[in-house]
């Protein structure tokens, strides 16, 4: 009878009887990279932006002790959901296997800061249309950047600035909203 150590070391050596082993790698329908990784997955990236963002909530209310800040977009909904995107409807690349790198959409809702800042011809308020709201985006671009989990987003990080009418808008498809 053998020794339970040795039992154990032949069991682990041999990876062929394990059907997990066996596995044919997964393809990518649309580019046909081959995926292969499984880390980070979808909610450690998640977990990751939230902390990052949590990281900054005195910045934030300082601004306007009545902001939101949130992300939306492929992260947050899980799926790539602009149609003009050829992974439209597929996971964000989040493990960097279709090279097509993602980025992290953000907003920041705030009745005060909407009615304050500049907006461009649309109407619309950005970020980077203030000096300490770029401040900001570029404090939370270097806290994401840096954090392993998010290694294949786009070095790039911004905002846009919403009245509250439209929260209802902004938080559809999925949005997530990290400071209350
Ligand atoms: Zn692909």
């Amino acid at each position: 009878m053998p020794e339970v150590g040795e039992s154990v070391s032949v069991a682990s050596g041999d990876q062929s009887q394990d059907p997990d082993e066996q596995e044919t790698p997964r393809e990518c329908p649309v580019c046909g990279a081959v995926w292969k990784k499984k880390e980070p997955t979808l909610g450690q990236v998640r977990r990751a932006i939230q902390e990052v963002f949590s990281g900054f909530k005195v910045e934030v209310k300082a601004l306007d002790a009545a902001a939101l800040l949130g992300y939306r977009g492929s992260v947050a909904a899980g799926v790539v959901g602009n149609r003009n995107k050829p992974h439209y409807g597929y996971e964000p690349d989040i493990r960097g296997e279709c090279g097509t790198k993602y980025d992290i959409d953000g907003f920041l809702i705030s009745k005060k800061l909407f009615d304050t800042l500049p907006k461009d011809d649309k109407g619309r308020c950005w970020g980077s249309r203030d000096r300490n709201l770029r401040a900001l985006q570029s404090s939370l671009r270097r806290a994401l950047t840096g954090r392993a989990e998010l290694t294949h987003m786009k070095n790039e990080f911004g905002f846009r600035v919403w009245h509250p009418r439209d929260q209802n808008y902004v938080t559809q498809h999925g949005a997530i909203i990290v400071i209350w």
